[in-house]
């Protein structure tokens, strides 16, 4: 039991279980968020916050700011990053576990990988919420805090649509039109072990398939399969080789027009890769690069004419809502849901919060001074 629980570390063993055993029987399944943990309730006590790493600025902002939001209602924080290894991951849970904390918020490294850890957390009590990507194959996972990831597909790809003008173009989007231009795109996914990347695919060619199929987008390495597109742990460095070899073996005289990348680092690659091969002059400008998370970086880049668009995400909301889901859990009151059909994780359907993305290119960079995401002075 975690050492917080002042009430029950006096107990036996065998009382504190039948105890256990008594309030699940008497409140059921419903009561995941409130009674079963009522030993709990109250402030105070140290939250345990699992980041995946800090090799993108998103992470090291959504655990910044749950640290200080968490704080603000009158909490402690454990901060924790894997470094995006998920045995550093699973050992930091464990620790946190040991060491008591109340509740767990996790980011997961390898959605697939936590199901262990998580059974411990659950026997210790202590419940958990899935941060930004689902936690997959386990039923130890409360509550799911999380942005539209469909919602962020279809964003890049109508992006796309939009700019090449394919709507507008030929007959449509279904009609076979030997007339509308046909333009070149590449598709990126992202990490095949985060359940995000299959929303954003998803989303991104519900948009993109009816122009696939009338021809007036064509992928010339044929890669349109998501298991080809994959880009593990979203690694720019990986991203940028794979876009240096589909350039070099199916663009020769062709020109690439459009890139689905599904994050800034993933972009940033994608676009080393391009100028490399001679995109970004005047006679041979870079293709439409899409990307996601609107990193100072990539929205500077925007600004300066590279990247052409990404999708923000205020991770400052996100933070809030976990936050307030956190603190609903261990009052024994319901968090605030919006979705409790979409994530199953393959033993449950964890009731989700999720938030709205927007669309962000050169025209509107200023909502995000605007909002305070970015001073106008970062944005120079
Ligand atoms: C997040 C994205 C992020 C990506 C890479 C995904 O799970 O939803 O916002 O770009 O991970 O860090």
């Amino acid at each position: 039991m975690p050492s917080t629980r002042s009430t029950t570390t006096r107990m036996t063993g065998l009382a504190v279980a039948a105890l256990l055993v008594a309030s699940l029987t008497a409140c059921g399944q419903e009561a995941r968020g409130g009674s079963r943990y009522k030993a709990d309730t109250g402030k105070g006590g140290t939250i345990g916050l699992a980041m995946p790493t800090k090799a993108s600025e998103r992470w090291i902002a959504d655990g910044q700011n749950m640290a200080k939001q968490f704080q603000q209602a009158g909490y402690q924080t454990d901060l924790q990053y894997g470094d995006d290894k998920v045995e550093n991951q699973i050992a930091q849970i464990e620790n946190m576990i040991t060491k008591g904390r109340k509740l767990l918020v996790v980011a997961a490294i390898d959605g697939s990988a936590l199901t262990e850890v998580l059974q411990r957390a659950h026997d210790a009590g202590i419940p958990v919420i899935s941060y930004d990507r689902l936690i997959l194959g386990t039923p130890n996972v409360d509550y799911y805090a999380s942005f539209d990831n469909e919602r962020v597909g279809e964003l890049m790809a109508t992006y796309i649509v939009e700019k090449l003008k394919l709507a507008a173009s030929g007959k449509g989007a279904d009609a076979k039109d030997p007339g509308a231009k046909k333009y070149n795109i590449e598709l990126f996914a992202g990490s095949p072990d985060d359940n995000n990347t299959k929303f954003f695919w998803n989303g991104a060619l519900k948009v993109l398939q009816p122009y696939l199929t009338s021809g007036q987008l064509v992928v010339r390495s044929g890669q349109t399969r998501m298991s080809q597109a994959t880009t593990l742990r979203w690694d720019g460095g990986t991203a940028q080789k794979r876009m240096d070899d589909l350039i070099s073996k199916n663009y020769g005289e062709q020109r690439v027009d459009a890139v689905l990348s599904p994050y800034d680092g993933i972009s940033i690659g994608i676009i080393s890769a391009l100028k490399s091969a001679g995109y970004g002059t005047q006679g041979q400008p870079l293709p439409i690069v899409t990307g996601q998370d609107a990193e100072l970086a990539s929205v500077k880049s925007i600004i300066g004419g590279e990247q052409t668009q990404t999708v923000y995400k205020d991770t400052r909301k996100l933070a809030a809502q976990a936050v307030a889901m956190g603190d609903a859990v261990l009052n024994g009151k319901k968090p605030q849901v919006n979705n409790t059909t979409d994530y199953d994780n393959g033993k449950k359907t964890v009731p989700s919060y999720l938030l709205k993305p927007v669309s962000i290119d050169k025209s509107n960079t200023q909502l995000l001074v605007d909002e305070g995401y970015f001073t106008a002075g970062q944005l120079k």
